[in-house]
Order: structure tokens, then C-alpha cells, then sequence
């Protein structure tokens, strides 16, 4: 009886022992498919969050493709504002400003500087005859004859803007005086720079008004040195095949030009007129 007792407990010992272990192989294994069911989540989220991140990356990336397209319009607009300008300033400045003159190729009898502007009495000479220049290249004259006077330099003018007409009167004269050999020194009218405006002789009060000897003064001196600073070129340099040397007349061609021509050591007419226009733009800079 006590055996079979025994037993039996034995028996429920063994169930109860057998039922717990069932029980903890059941919830581990339970554990187990939680611990999985846990990590392909985590797999998943982290596969989503790399996703996100890449998709992320990527709206960044467009984004800044987006800007620098942006970017790149507006500075579109703005070369082709500048274009704009430049053609308009181009447009609107006279092409024969910088224009070689010679024996083919000359001003029109009929042309006119744009406008012109007296040159004050003190910088004249003599002060009571009157004379012109081109008024967007005064103020270059202007500060070209400050700064002279600065320097203690006297420089006068001694004859400016002259018209077609007023050009065939001189020529006139000299023809007179000197006959064809004026031809090397006094151009045909129609082919001077002073019909446009920009160009001018200059002398000083030790010389009263005279040309003759102004290489020798201490003007000339000064504008060789100088004058390019304000735009302005010697035309007819010694040794030029154009006219003879003429060391009082300078013409205005923009500071950009003259700087260029004074480092190079070169003339306005030494240049091939495609290469002087493309200062053309700047002339008045
Ligand atoms: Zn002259």
C-alpha cells in the first residue's frame, strides 16, 4: 500500500518534474521565436531607416542640383543683363572714335561729333578764339590738364574739335603756303582726327600758341609719361608712315586703350583696328 503510494507520488513527481520541464523547453522556445520575431523587426526598421536615410540623401541631392540650377539661371540672367548693357553701350557709342583714318578709308564730310563742349578761356590759346572738344572726352582733357598744372606743367590748347569745313580752310592755307609737300603734314580734310572732336595740339605759353619746338618742352615731356593715365595717345609718332611727327597732337582713345598702347610701347596706328575695337566699350571707362 505504502509502495503504491509511493509510486503514485513518484509518478506525480515525475509528471510534475517532466510538465515544468515541458513548460520551460516551451517558453524558451517561445523566448527563442520572440528574440527572432524581435530581431526582424529591428532588421526591418533598420532596413527602413536606411531607406529613408538614402531616400533623404537623395531629396538632399536634389535639392542642391536644384540650387545650383538656380544658380546658374541667375547668372545667366545677369550675363545676358551685361550683354544687354554692353550691346547697349556699344550701340551707343560712336564707332568712329576709335577708327584708323588714312588715305582709303576717311570721315564722311558730313559728320558731327555726337556733342561738343567750349573748352574753357584758361585752357586755350590764344583764350579768345574758341574752341571745342567731344563733351563725354572733356572731363578726360580736363583732368589731363589739372594734373599737368599739378605737376607744375602749363599745357594749352591750341586747336581742338575742327569741322570738315574749318579743315579744308587750313588745308587751304597750307596748300598755298607749302604746296602738295603740305600733304605730310596737314591731313586732307575728311581724314582729320580733329573732325572728331577727340583729337587736339597742344602748345604752351612759352611758345604762344606756336607748334614748331614743342617736342623740346617740358609738356611734351610731360605727356609722353602722362598722358595715357587720361586716355590720350601721341598719333603721329617720329618715324610714322602716316604724317610727319607731330608731337603736339594727341587724340583721346579711352583709358584702357591708351594704358594698353603706353605698356606696350606700341601707336594707335601700329594696332589692327579689330584689336582697337574691342575697346570700343570701355571708351569712355
Ligand atoms: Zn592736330
Amino acid at each position: 500500500m505504502a509502495q503504491t503510494r509511493f509510486y503514485i507520488a513518484l509518478g506525480m513527481l515525475v509528471a510534475v518534474i517532466g510538465g515544468g520541464a515541458y513548460l520551460v523547453y516551451w517558453g524558451l522556445g517561445e523566448f527563442a521565436s520572440a528574440k527572432e520575431t524581435a530581431r526582424a523587426r529591428i532588421a526591418e526598421l533598420e532596413s527602413d531607416l536606411a531607406r529613408t536615410t538614402e531616400e533623404n540623401e537623395k531629396l538632399s541631392r536634389d535639392l542642391i542640383a536644384e540650387q545650383a540650377k538656380m544658380a546658374d539661371f541667375s547668372a545667366q540672367i545677369e550675363d545676358i543683363t551685361g550683354e544687354v548693357g554692353i550691346l547697349d553701350r556699344l550701340q551707343k557709342t560712336d564707332k568712329e572714335l576709335l577708327q584708323k583714318y588714312s588715305r582709303t578709308y576717311f570721315l564722311n564730310e558730313h559728320y558731327r561729333p555726337s556733342r561738343i563742349e567750349e573748352i574753357p578761356e584758361e585752357y586755350r590759346f590764344p583764350p579768345k578764339e574758341q574752341e571745342y572738344f567731344h563733351k563725354q572726352a572733356w572731363p578726360f582733357l580736363e583732368q589731363l590738364l589739372e594734373s599737368a598744372k599739378d605737376d607744375g606743367v602749363i599745357l594749352q590748347v591750341a586747336s581742338g574739335y575742327r569741322s570738315f569745313d574749318d579743315q579744308k580752310d587750313v588745308k587751304a592755307t597750307y596748300l598755298t603756303t607749302y604746296g602738295t609737300a603740305s600733304n605730310t603734314f596737314s591731313a586732307d580734310q575728311g581724314y582729320s582726327e580733329h573732325q572728331l572732336g577727340t583729337a587736339l595740339d597742344f602748345t604752351t605759353p612759352a611758345l604762344k600758341g606756336a607748334l614748331d619746338g614743342f617736342e623740346k618742352t617740358e609738356a611734351y615731356t610731360w605727356l609722353t609719361e602722362n598722358a595715357y593715365r587720361y586716355g590720350f595717345v601721341l598719333s603721329y609718332p617720329k618715324g610714322n608712315t602716316y604724317y610727319q611727327f607731330e608731337p603736339w597732337h594727341w587724340r583721346f582713345v579711352g583709358r584702357s586703350l591708351a594704358k594698353e598702347l603706353h605698356h606696350d610701347g606700341k601707336y594707335f596706328y601700329d594696332l589692327d583696328q579689330r584689336d582697337i575695337d574691342e575697346h570700343l566699350v570701355d571708351l569712355f571707362e
